[in-house]
């Protein structure tokens, strides 16, 4: 127990290991300890996005999409492809490269840091001006003392009773990103962001699929327009969602899933090949001794204020852990943050400015307010929406699918939110968030020029649509 570190970081999932790069950056010694292990039991950095979440997804995603046009679009564009089959031992393959290939890339950027990468399960054995951290990997426990903790311990999938998750027949994320063969009936509870896009890499690939979700509306959260569009296109895909429909009951029967759901009062069940349990995520500080060392807890996440400061000076508490959205994005923000905080820095976080994206095809992507919510607060606002139908390049691509909706405060014009579904959504997004965290008004982006021919001309036929003096429709 020679050194003291300035910051040690438990967990290395995006909260956490850019806390740690950014702390390193800054001048502080620092550690960073994970526990993770591979399916060949080695310990790796990344946590949940690198390993089973953002980024296997997104592979997988893009790879079913492929397979998507090659059956569905090609023939319009006079591209003929016949006996288009799929080998899934391929497309697995390629997503793990791509996971190992990033997760090995945090060794590096750790070693370019001068981070110390530490192996093993901590648990907070006391907190004070140095704080006490013991670390067992393989039955041997080694203590680490540090003058900061940030804990980016992140979070697992939720369960619920009538469905147990045994990750053969009845699976969470980690399971359904990793099928060897497509399940001819595939059932998902859960018509959240995770749900709709596994759900969507299997129906791509051929997989009968049914989403069940407990909610009477599909999307709550996004804009009413916006949902209600990426519902009727969904069905159109042969995504078939039953919402008012809670599961009550899930029996693994050795080669398939009988699931009992209620819906307006009745009782439904059909029988499913694999059932995805998507119905969110739950805060994990399994083994970390939190509330032993003090933390203040808040239905099993660590309390924080908007600084993610826990009710002790020099311990933080960031990512999926804490309040908020549960996001890659936004818990590496905090991550620099708090990093910065702790080397005298006064960061901020502008947490309205945090955008949400569902990479379903087409993509769905938001930051801000919806309508919704602006009338429930009784802010006054102006819209403008421009229909990618409009949009040359949309047209050239063949996507054609969706809009760009902007809002804007009725008074003085500034944007209060943004709210895309169409192709390319999630990279659209960033000038909608730019623009908010600018405090920019829809007429600056309308006399911004954008490019043509591109997806990005809609997002401004949109800020001048709010003006009523759209030019293409
Ligand atoms: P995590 O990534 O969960 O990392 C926590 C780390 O802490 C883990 O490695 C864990 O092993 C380690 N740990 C926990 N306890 C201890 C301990 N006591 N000792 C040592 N180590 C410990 N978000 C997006 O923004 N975009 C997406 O496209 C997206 N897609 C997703 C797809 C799926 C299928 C899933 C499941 C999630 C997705 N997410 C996405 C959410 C995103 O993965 C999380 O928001 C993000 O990983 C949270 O980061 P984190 O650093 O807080 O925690
Ligand atoms: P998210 O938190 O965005 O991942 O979404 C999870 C979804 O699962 C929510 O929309 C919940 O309403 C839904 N859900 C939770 N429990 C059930 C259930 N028993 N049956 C159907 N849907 C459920």
């Amino acid at each position: 127990m020679s050194n003291i570190y300035d910051v040690l970081v438990i967990g290395s999932g995006p909260g956490g290991y850019v806390a740690a790069i950014r702390a390193a950056q800054l001048g502080l010694n620092t550690a960073c300890v994970d526990k993770w292990k591979n399916s060949k039991d080695k310990t790796v950095y990344g946590g949940t996005c690198l390993n089973v979440g953002c980024i296997p997804s997104k592979a997988l995603l893009e790879s079913s999409y492929n397979y998507e046009r090659a059956t569905h679009h090609f023939a319009a564009h006079g591209v003929l492809v016949d006996n288009v089959t799929v080998d899934l031992a391929v497309m697995q393959k390629r997503k793990e490269k791509i996971v190992n290939t990033l997760v090995s890339g945090i060794d590096g950027l750790f070693k370019k840091n001068k981070i110390t990468a530490l192996k093993g399960s901590a648990t907070i054995a006391s907190i004070g001006d140095i704080c006490e951290v013991t670390i067992t990997e393989n039955g041997t426990t080694e203590t680490v003392q540090a003058k900061n903790l940030i804990i980016a311990t992140g979070s697992v999938p939720r369960s619920i009773p009538p469905a147990p998750i045994d990750n053969k027949n009845i699976v969470d994320n980690e399971g359904a990103l990793a099928f060897d063969s497509l399940p001819k009936k595939l059932g998902v509870i859960g018509a959240g962001v995770i749900g709709l896009e596994l759900g969507s890499v299997w129906n791509r690939l051929g997989s009968d699929v049914r989403v069940l979700e407990a909610l009477p509306d599909f999307l709550a959260a996004a804009d009413t327009d916006i949902a209600k569009e990426a519902g009727k296109l969904f069905k159109k895909q042969g995504l078939a969602i039953e919402t008012g429909a809670t599961v009550t009951q899930a029996k693994n029967t050795g080669k398939q899933v009988a699931v009992k759901w209620e819906k307006n009062g009745e009782t439904h069940s059909e029988t499913f090949d694999k059932l995805i349990v998507a119905v969110g995520r739950a805060p994990y500080t399994d083994g970390l001794n939190a509330d032993g060392a003090g933390l203040a807890m808040e239905r099993g996440f660590i309390t924080v204020d908007e600084q993610c400061r826990t009710r002790f000076a020099n311990v933080f508490a960031i990512g999926d852990v804490v309040r908020g959205p549960m996001l890659a994005h936004k818990a590496e923000d905090e991550g620099s943050m708090v990093a910065e905080l702790i080397a005298g820095q006064k960061p901020e976080i502008e947490y309205d400015c945090i955008p949400w994206v569902i990479y379903t095809h087409p993509e769905i992507a938001w930051v801000g307010k919806t309508e919704q919510e602006l009338n429930a607060a009784g802010i006054d606002y102006r819209k403008g929406a421009f229909p990618f139908l409009a949009n040359g390049r949309a047209r050239g691509l063949g996507e054609t699918d969706g809009m760009v909706k902007m809002l804007a405060a009725a008074d003085d014009d500034r944007i209060l939110g943004v709210h895309i579904l169409g192709a390319g959504a999630s990279d659209l997004i960033a000038e909608g968030v730019l623009a908010m965290e600018m405090g920019a008004a829809s007429e600056d982006i309308a006399r911004t020029c954008h490019a043509h021919p591109t997806l990005a001309e809609a997002f401004r036929e949109a800020a001048l649509a709010v003006d009523k003096r759209a030019i293409h429709i």
